[in-house]
Order: C-alpha cells, then sequence, then structure tokens
C-alpha cells in the first residue's frame, strides 16, 4: 500500500501543478493516471501545438509545458502510477481515503484531489468479433511499454499520427512490423508519412493500406489476423501483437460511481476550495463545474493553489499555515 497526503487522480497540467503548490505546503503527493504518461489532454491529443494562453510564455508547445510542469515538481519527488485507473474510492475511520485502482494498487490519503479532466481516455475499437477475448492476450489499443514488443511479429492499424509513429519506433525494437490502413493517404504529420514511406521502401514496414484487420485468431493468446484488402481480397498474417490505434474517446468512467455531486459529466464543487460534497475530497481543473467555469490550463492551476491551502489544514488540523512568497522561501524540496 502507497501512503500519501494526497492522492491525486489524473496526472494532467492540473495535477502536476497541483503537486508544486502542495510541496511548497511540505505534503506529499501521489499520481494516478490511465495512461501511461503525465500530461493528460496535452500529451495525448495535441503534444505538438503552441498554446499561447499560459502567463508568461508568448508561445509554448503542450508537450514542452508538460516537460517543464515535471521539472518544476522534481523537488517534491510526487509519486506515480501511471497505466493504472482509479476506480473505487472508501473511507477508513472517517479519517483517511483509500483509492483502489482497476490492478489492485491501494493509494492511501488524507485527501484525495480529483483532477481527471474529461475522464478517461477510453480506446475506441474496431468492430472485429471476438476482439474483446483478446485483450491483454495480444490485443493492445494503447503502447504501454514497447519493449513488450521487442523480437515480436505486430500489426498496428491505423493512420492518424500514434499509427505511424509508432510505426516507425516500433522497427527497431519488433522483428516485424506491418501497418495497416483502410485509405492511401495517411491523416498524420507529412514527416511521419514520409518517414513510413521511407521504412516501407526499404522493407522494414510492410504497408498494407486500402485493407483492413477482418478477424483474429488464436488459442489462448493471438496468433494470426486477417486482412482484407479493397481488391485483393483476404489474407492472413501470422503476429504475437495487433495494436488497433483509432483514437482515444474520453469517459467519465470510474469516478461517476464515486457518490460525488455531478452536473451532467462533471462534479459540483465549492469555489471557496473546490472541495466536493465528500470530506477531505476535491476536485480541480476541466473535471470540477460551478458558475463561471471556464476550462483553461491557468483555470486549472488556480484551482490547484486554493486546493492545497484547504488540503493543508485537513492534513495538519492543528498547524497555522502562513502565507510565504516562493520569492521569500525559495523551493524547498522533500526529504
Ligand atoms: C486540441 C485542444 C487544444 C487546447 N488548447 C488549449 C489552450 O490553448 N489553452 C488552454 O488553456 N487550454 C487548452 N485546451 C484545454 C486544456 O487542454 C485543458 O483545460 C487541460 O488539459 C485540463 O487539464 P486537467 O489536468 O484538468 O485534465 P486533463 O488534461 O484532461 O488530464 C486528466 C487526466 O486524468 C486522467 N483520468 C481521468 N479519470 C481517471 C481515473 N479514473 N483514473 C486514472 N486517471 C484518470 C486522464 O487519463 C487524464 O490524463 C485545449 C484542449 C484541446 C483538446
Amino acid at each position: 500500500m502507497i501512503e500519501t497526503d494526497i492522492a491525486i487522480i489524473g496526472a494532467g497540467p492540473t495535477a502536476l501543478f497541483a503537486v508544486f503548490e502542495a510541496g511548497l505546503l511540505k505534503l506529499r503527493c501521489h499520481l494516478i493516471d490511465y495512461l501511461p504518461q503525465p500530461g493528460g489532454q496535452l500529451t495525448e491529443i495535441y503534444p505538438k501545438k503552441p498554446i499561447y494562453d499560459i502567463p508568461g510564455y508568448p508561445e509554448i508547445l503542450a508537450g514542452d509545458l508538460v516537460d517543464n510542469l515535471m521539472k518544476q515538481i522534481e523537488p517534491f519527488k510526487p509519486g506515480f502510477t501511471l497505466g493504472e485507473r482509479a476506480e473505487t474510492i472508501e473511507r477508513i475511520d472517517n479519517k483517511f481515503w483509500k483509492v483502489i485502482t482497476n490492478k489492485g494498487t491501494i493509494i492511501q490519503a488524507t485527501v484525495i484531489a480529483i483532477a481527471g479532466g474529461l475522464g478517461c481516455f477510453e480506446p475506441r475499437k474496431p468492430p472485429i468479433k471476438g476482439i474483446d477475448a483478446f485483450e491483454d492476450k495480444g490485443v493492445d489499443y494503447i503502447v504501454r511499454d514497447p519493449e513488450v514488443y521487442r523480437n515480436k511479429k505486430i500489426i498496428i492499424a491505423g493512420g492518424g499520427d500514434s499509427a505511424l509513429d509508432w510505426s516507425i519506433y516500433l522497427t527497431d525494437v519488433a522483428s516485424e512490423v506491418i501497418l495497416v490502413h483502410r485509405r492511401n493517404e495517411f491523416r498524420g504529420a507529412p514527416d511521419s508519412v514520409e518517414k513510413v514511406m521511407h521504412l516501407a521502401s526499404i522493407g522494414k514496414i510492410k504497408l498494407l493500406t486500402q485493407s483492413q484487420v477482418t478477424k483474429i485468431a488464436g488459442v489462448g493468446k493471438l496468433e494470426s489476423v486477417t486482412v482484407l484488402h479493397d481488391m485483393e481480397g483476404e489474407k492472413a498474417f501470422e503476429v504475437d501483437h495487433f495494436i488497433p490505434l483509432f483514437g482515444l474517446t474520453p469517459k467519465l468512467g470510474p469516478l461517476g460511481n464515486f457518490g460525488l455531486n455531478l452536473d451532467k459529466q462533471a462534479i459540483l464543487v465549492n469555489t471557496l476550495d473546490y472541495s466536493t460534497n465528500l470530506p477531505g475530497v476535491f476536485a480541480i481543473g476541466d473535471i470540477n463545474t460551478y458558475e463561471g467555469k471556464l476550462k483553461l490550463i491557468l483555470c486549472g492551476f488556480h484551482e490547484a493553489t486554493l486546493m492545497a491551502q484547504a488540503a493543508f489544514k485537513i492534513v495538519y488540523p492543528d498547524k497555522k499555515l502562513s502565507f510565504k512568497y516562493t520569492t521569500v522561501t525559495g523551493i524547498e524540496g522533500m526529504a
């Protein structure tokens, strides 16, 4: 069991800045995110897009902002549980909370800060009969650890950036990479399309366009997939992994069952400190709602700051909190 002061559900920009503000008050944080990397929407949806409304940065790429936030929180040594979904929360002795993930990891904390954004990103699954039975047995919708594919035969499906980027990356890891796409044209960055075409021309990627995976088969685990070409018909390929990368859609998911007061798909909060109807549970960033709410990164930063102050009073009810500027205190990390 992991013990901490604040269990933060989500590792998007709001959660990362919450670690900083909590760290200034010597509160420890542990973050849980269903995605395999921190950064939330910024990393998952638009890492290469410039953002223009972060104070002090006339322009910054979303991916660079996440890198900077990670650097900014380094002194506070936060813990991370990535690739796991916070599934349930339990109140213990009216004093602590337990956050339990879909993989059984337990995080015990005095305070929970829900920074779940638009919810968990769920993969768009291709309509292939019986695909559910092969999930985690050869079918993966997200590349969590590229090493899983070392010296394996893999087939990737999709026409966007994820499919292109992973096909390129995994040529150096897997023994064979097949990329299947329904059309002849790809939707991804022109530079990545060019790289894939080059790798296909030198035989490092087997490129199958105007094609789709229609059947999958195996005993206990994936063994083969069948690809249907628009003109040439079906052909079976022996593979160890099938990775359909058709994008992710956000769903509120288990956060909707925590017993929180909701308005549509968002958690209602008190704007005094972004507390919810549950004691010691806060909701910050895109996941919350209140009159005048704006889903902006800088609003999440503000909410995280006020939440941290309120969390301090719950973790240390007998201590006085005196407000100080970082220009006066500097940054003192965790021991
Ligand atoms: C294309 C695009 C452009 C944008 N441009 C701008 C801009 O220019 N300026 C601006 O200010 N904002 C912009 N935004 C909005 C901005 O990205 C969001 O306001 C911001 O990402 C909110 O941060 P967050 O940390 O609250 O949530 P998110 O970034 O959504 O992160 C939430 C995280 O919580 C995780 N999560 C959810 N539920 C669970 C669970 N049960 N267990 C584990 N993990 C969970 C998710 O996996 C996710 O990683 C843009 C958004 C998009 C899509």
